[in-house]
């Protein structure tokens, strides 16, 4: 029989196996609180358990590590992206970020990705495998004890598409969330979806206070639909009146994403579309200055363009602001590290 990762379930979820074991239930919490509170990796440090209950859970269970394979830092800006082995020739990428208002991880939730945004890194290979909720935690805890810093903020917004792996990230963030854990509020919790809609909607009935951001990146359907193939299976305008539904029931601002790239989305006409398209939504637009990707050839617009399709959006009532882009010198955007690692070793 396959072992199960312990480290993907929720302390209730770690009861009912108790329970099925002939086990007290009460132990749950306890050894909830060894994998993410003390963040052990091996069922013999919980000192607290008995040895036959320890070797009965190690019978059924394994407890996922994902182990640095690579660390590059920032001279810049204090951000160390890095590459983590989860195991069987999996490789991931994370990044650390420190903010003046605490420290963020940024978690990948799938290795690789099978939306294929013409601009993204993290799918030139397609999807690998769906991460399961202590491989994502998993990353938040090694960053922690790697810095020493503590993490306060987590941004689920490296490679994958969560709402593509929606269980195991829901776990993910009821685990990170949970007081006997690491206990980072869900204000501080930012998912980032390129648009799947159903999966908006069930996810807004959780009414959960993490940030929504959605990769929208382009004014209408024509331009999104030539650079996200997402966008044929979802019309904009039925995700902006989803994203404006989840702001309504769960009284948070939606984040939109928009990365400028030269020529296609940039044009002071797309601000303009974008702008009416978004009237009168409770949302924040994030310009991203696009990053370049070997695969592709788009190119960051300039300067100029992004402040000037910034103010279309200001003079319209939308509030925008221009995302710095941290860890320029790593290859720290996107897929790039992992997509790079993989080439050269050939997996
Ligand atoms: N699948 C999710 C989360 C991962 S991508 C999503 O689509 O939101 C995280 C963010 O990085 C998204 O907004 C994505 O569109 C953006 N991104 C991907 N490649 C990029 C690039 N080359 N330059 C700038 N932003 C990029």
């Amino acid at each position: 029989m396959d072992k199960t990762d312990i480290k993907s379930l929720t302390a209730d979820e770690i009861a009912e196996e108790l329970s099925a074991l002939g086990e007290k239930t009460f132990r749950a919490v306890q050894i909830f609180e060894w994998l993410h509170a003390k963040q052990v990796s091996s069922f013999d440090e919980m000192t607290n358990i008995s040895k036959a209950l320890r070797e009965k859970l190690d019978n059924k269970f394994y407890i996922s590590s994902p182990y640095i394979l690579q660390k590059l830092s920032s001279h810049k800006d204090g951000t160390v992206k890095y590459l983590f082995d989860i195991g069987g020739n999996t490789i991931i990428e994370s990044v650390f970020m420190p903010y003046n208002y605490g420290n963020s991880v940024c978690v990948s939730s799938q290795a690789g990705c099978r939306m294929g945004c013409s601009f993204c890194a993290s799918t030139v290979d397609g999807l690998e495998r769906n991460l399961l909720a202590g491989e994502i935690a998993g990353q938040v805890y090694q960053i922690q004890s790697d810095t020493g810093k503590r993490i306060s903020n987590v941004v689920i917004m490296g490679s994958g598409e969560p709402l593509d792996n929606y269980d195991n990230v829901l776990n993910f963030i009821k685990i990170i969330n949970s007081d006997k854990g690491m206990g980072i509020g869900m204000r501080h919790i930012t998912l980032s979806t390129c648009g799947i809609v159903d999966k908006i909607y069930k996810l807004m009935e959780l009414r959960l206070q993490i940030t929504l951001a959605i990769s929208l990146h382009a004014p209408n359907d024509d331009i999104r639909r030539s650079i996200m193939p997402v966008a044929n299976r979802y019309p904009i305008d039925e995700l902006i009146c989803a994203a404006k539904k989840y702001a309504d029931v769960t009284k948070r601002r939606v984040t939109y994403e928009y990365a400028l790239i030269r020529g296609v989305n940039d044009s002071r006409e797309n601000a303009v579309e974008l702008a009416g398209r978004l009237h009168g939504s409770m949302c924040h637009v994030n310009l991203i200055p696009v990053n370049d990707v070997k695969e592709n050839n788009y190119i960051r617009s300039s300067e100029e363009n992004i402040k000037a399709f910034a103010s279309v959006l200001d003079d319209n009532g939308i509030e925008v602001t221009v995302r710095r882009r941290l860890g320029s010198d790593i290859n720290a955007a996107c897929g790039q590290l992992r997509k790079r690692y993989k080439d050269n070793r050939g997996v």
